[in-house]
């Protein structure tokens, strides 16, 4: 059963700042509330007040320029992000992961910006953002702030989030535009689960770059590697990086493997790039 709390859903980013200013040690705020639900459900959380951004017009917004790259709003959802022609043309590394995300029906109602405030080490967004540079955009009545995602995230369902603050976006630099992308996700069922321990892994013609997720309390995302090295010196450096635990969906000896074989496919031809008709698709 659900503890009493009250709903509150502002039409305006100011409305809920204030409100925030207000009530934000007692507030917490949500887009799609697939893992909000869930841990309150479950007991795990009683705010007194859930915000509901979803009313809010401009945090809707996705946006692509080739200067100043690609926003991605609070309440863009993971099928919108999948969906749009610009990301599946310049970051084919999101749609690949985002894909991996969930079903079809929850990625209807989940956001990518939920996925990275949830924090979780198996998120299927943030290693994929973390290769492509991404900031978390954060917002109070008091002004902004921007964080790199390897600030903003900082161990296990933590983050840098104050309780006035809401993370309006997150934006992805145009640096790493059209790189060929791939994401491997080791699930313990064929259909859809979280991932036990995942790969993203970027190239263009100037760097390799990856991020591993479920391996450690946060993504390790790898120094940068010149386009032509070969896994075997990829994998070095992972396995220096990573700390994996044993837990009840796997052993750490299997999720260090399963890294080693995963980085072995994506440098061996498992890095895609949509061409403009895919992405019109
Ligand atoms: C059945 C099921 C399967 C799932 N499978 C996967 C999976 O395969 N891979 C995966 O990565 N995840 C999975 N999830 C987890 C979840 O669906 C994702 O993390 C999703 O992206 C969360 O987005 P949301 O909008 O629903 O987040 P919400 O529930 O709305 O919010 C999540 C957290 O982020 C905070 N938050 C949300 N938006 C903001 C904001 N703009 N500013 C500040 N704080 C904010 C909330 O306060 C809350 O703490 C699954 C969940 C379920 C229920």
């Amino acid at each position: 059963m659900l503890h009493d709390f009250s709903y509150h859903r502002p039409d305006t980013l100011g409305d809920a700042l204030s409100f925030l200013a207000r009530h934000g040690a007692d507030t917490t705020v949500f887009s799609g509330g697939t893992d909000l639900f869930v841990v309150i459900r479950a007991g795990l959380a009683r705010p007194a007040h859930v915000l509901d951004l979803k009313g809010i017009a401009e945090l809707h917004a996705l946006d692509w320029s080739a200067s100043d790259g690609l926003s991605i709003g609070a309440c863009v959802t993971v099928n919108e992000l999948v969906g749009d022609s610009d990301v599946r043309r310049e970051f084919p590394i999101l749609r690949i992961a985002g894909e991996e995300l969930a079903t079809y029906q929850l990625r209807n109602r989940a956001t990518v910006i939920g996925n990275i405030v949830t924090a979780s080490p198996c998120g299927d967004m943030s290693g994929p953002l973390y290769t492509l540079g991404g900031e978390v955009v954060l917002q109070s009545a008091d002004g902004e702030r921007r964080l790199p995602l390897g600030e903003f995230i900082t161990g296990v369902k933590r983050t840098m989030i104050r309780s006035d603050e809401i993370v309006t976006r997150i934006v992805v630099p145009p640096t790493w535009a059209r790189a060929a992308g791939g994401y491997e996700k080791l699930k313990r069922i064929k259909g859809h689960d979280l991932g036990v321990v995942s790969v993203a892994m970027i190239k263009s013609a100037a760097a390799i770059r990856c991020a591993i997720s479920s391996a450690a309390p946060t993504p390790v995302l790898l120094p940068d590697f010149p386009p032509d090295t070969d896994a075997e010196t990829i994998k070095k450096k992972a396995q220096e990086m990573i700390s994996p635990i044993d837990d009840v969906r796997a052993t750490a000896a299997y999720r260090s493997f399963m890294v080693d074989e995963f980085i072995n496919r994506l440098v061996d031809g498992g890095l895609s790039t949509e061409t403009a008709a895919e992405a019109a698709v």
